[in-house]
């Protein structure tokens, strides 16, 4: 379905990222992983992934806290692959704790990583893609940018804005052939998630397992988590022909927690 197409996803190294990558490939896309961890450690996952599919997969670590850093991130993908058609803004961080106690310079990475970064990787790529006609971006936004949950206020501020720009970014190119959407996922059991349980925990006065319970599937009607295989069955059809109408949306994947 996507032979012939070159996509980039940032932080894809584990979680939702990797399934990303994993699905983009499985369809036909030469993929560029990244993510913050070192060339080496990246080299397995990179081979296992590449070996999988038998698609052509490579690595650039590169760090989403800096703009620069993802500008040429997507400068590079393009020196090695001759373009970028599909940008995935994956990378993301999560802090738990209250507004009085959230640490300034946390406040100002998750800024960095989780919204500063899909601005300057979007306005990176944009160029080849409208030179080209073609383009999707596709942004890992979250349930969170559409309501909110306490002791989170860095992460939704952050990914509420994501869901601006992307609307924004959508109608600046909406007449190039480019989408730009984004995926808004419930929780997702991924090293993300199962590392906050337990600052939940503290910062609830609850348990881990209440947390799993009461506090994440709690918000998901179906009870389950969305999978990492779901959203990159998603990111592939955005990725289609067939969703060449769908741009400026924020798709809920969430079990039904925002249509309560
Ligand atoms: P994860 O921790 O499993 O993976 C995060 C990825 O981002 C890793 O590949 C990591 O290397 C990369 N990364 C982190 N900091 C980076 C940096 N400074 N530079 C480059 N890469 C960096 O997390 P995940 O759960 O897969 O989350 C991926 C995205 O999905 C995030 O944007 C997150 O906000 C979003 N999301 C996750 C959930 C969930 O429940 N897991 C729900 C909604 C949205």
């Amino acid at each position: 379905m996507l032979q012939g197409k070159v996509a980039l996803v940032t932080g894809s190294t584990s979680g939702i990222g990797l399934g990303c990558a994993e699905a983009l490939a499985a369809a036909g896309a030469k993929v560029m992983m990244n993510g913050s961890r070192d060339a080496d450690a990246a080299e397995d996952l990179r081979a296992e992934v590449a070996a999988r599919h038998g698609a052509d997969i490579r690595y650039l670590a590169a760090d989403a806290a800096s703009g620069d850093a993802i500008r040429n991130l997507v400068a590079e993908t393009e020196a090695a692959f001759g373009k970028v058609d599909i940008l995935v803004n994956n990378a993301g961080i999560q802090h738990v704790a209250p507004i009085e106690d959230f640490p300034p310079d946390m406040w100002d990475r998750i800024m960095a990583i989780n919204l500063s970064a899909v601005f300057h990787g979007t306005a990176a790529a944009l160029p080849g893609m409208k030179a080209r006609r073609w383009g999707r971006v596709i942004n890992i936004a979250s349930a969170h940018s559409l309501v909110a949950s306490p002791f989170k206020s860095a992460y939704v501020s952050a990914k509420h804005g994501v869901l601006g720009f992307t609307k924004t970014a959508a109608l600046e190119v909406a007449q190039h052939g480019i989408t730009v959407n984004a995926i808004c996922p419930g929780y997702v059991l991924t090293p993300l998630v199962e590392k906050q349980i337990p600052d939940t925990a503290r910062a609830r006065g609850i348990t881990e397992e209440e947390v799993k319970r009461d506090v994440l599937l709690a918000a998901q009607p179906t009870k389950e988590f969305a999978t990492v295989e779901q959203i990159g069955a998603l990111t592939v059809f955005l990725s289609s022909d067939a969703g060449a109408a769908i741009t400026g949306t924020g798709i809920p994947m969430d079990g039904g927690w925002t249509a309560q």
